[in-house]
Formats: C-alpha cells, sequence, structure tokens
C-alpha cells in the first residue's frame, strides 16, 4: 500500500514537472469582447471596425502590439473543459486573424471577437477567462 502511494505520487510530481516544462508555462490569456458598450467602453473605438481598419467580422482577435494584424492565430486547446468552452462558445472554431487591439491586453493574451450574431456579450461573458497555449502563423508562441 504504503509502496503505491508512494509510486503514484512520483508520478503526479514527473507529470505535474513535464507539464510546467513543456506546456503550462507558455499559456495564453484567452478572454472574448463583442461590440457592446461594456466590453468597448470608449465610443469612438465602436465605430463597427478593427484596429486594423476592416469591418468587424467572426473570426479576428485582439492581441498585444507584439502579433502583427493580420497574424494567424489559432487556439490549442489541451484539457477537455477547453475543448469544452471551443466547441459551445467557439462552434469549434480555433483559427483566428490579429485585427485589433485594446488598452488592457498586454503581454500574452488574446481577447476574441463574438459578433451579435453569435451571441455577442453573453457568450463572450460565458466564455470568461480560459488559458491556452497559441500558435501564431503555425509556430506555437513561447
Ligand atoms: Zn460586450
Amino acid at each position: 500500500m504504503k509502496k503505491t502511494f508512494t509510486a503514484v505520487f512520483f508520478w503526479v510530481l514527473l507529470l505535474a514537472a513535464a507539464y510546467y516544462v513543456f506546456w503550462g508555462r507558455h499559456l495564453y490569456r484567452i478572454t472574448a469582447y463583442c461590440n457592446c458598450p461594456i466590453c468597448i467602453n470608449e465610443p469612438r473605438y465602436r465605430d463597427g471596425k478593427f484596429a486594423s481598419g476592416k469591418k468587424i467580422y467572426w473570426g479576428g482577435v485582439a492581441s498585444d502590439p507584439s502579433l502583427r494584424f493580420g497574424s494567424k492565430v489559432e487556439l490549442v486547446p489541451l484539457w477537455p473543459s477547453d475543448w469544452n468552452g471551443v466547441i459551445r462558445f467557439l462552434k469549434g472554431r480555433t483559427s483566428f486573424t490579429v485585427e485589433d487591439r485594446g488598452g488592457k491586453i498586454k503581454g500574452k493574451a488574446i481577447d476574441i471577437f463574438i459578433p451579435d450574431s453569435r451571441g455577442g456579450h453573453k457568450q463572450a461573458r460565458k466564455w470568461g477567462v480560459r488559458w491556452m497555449r497559441i500558435k501564431v502563423n503555425g509556430v506555437f508562441a513561447p
């Protein structure tokens, strides 16, 4: 009994260390927003356009200025709860394009635009804050 406990304990420790080294420390903070006064508090930014100048569309996301407009961002869900969120709130979509910026979006963070036709604010609220790795233009972001 004691031997089993020790073995399990070390396996869990090893897996946790592996997760930290290879995956967990590269996570991005993934949030969602819509075109409403709560999500975009500056009226002049609620003009129906992204910061890139393009008309707002489903598939655009906001990022830190370190990612250029037009960069392809792919979410890489790992845990079942992450997949569940992607399937329920993004209809399974994982590929997005950087089109927007935000004052509060700094560092390793992505803010997904949810148009009203896809549930808007309600869906963005339900998405909440999730932590996932991303690929930028096909390469895992550090
Ligand atoms: Zn909103």
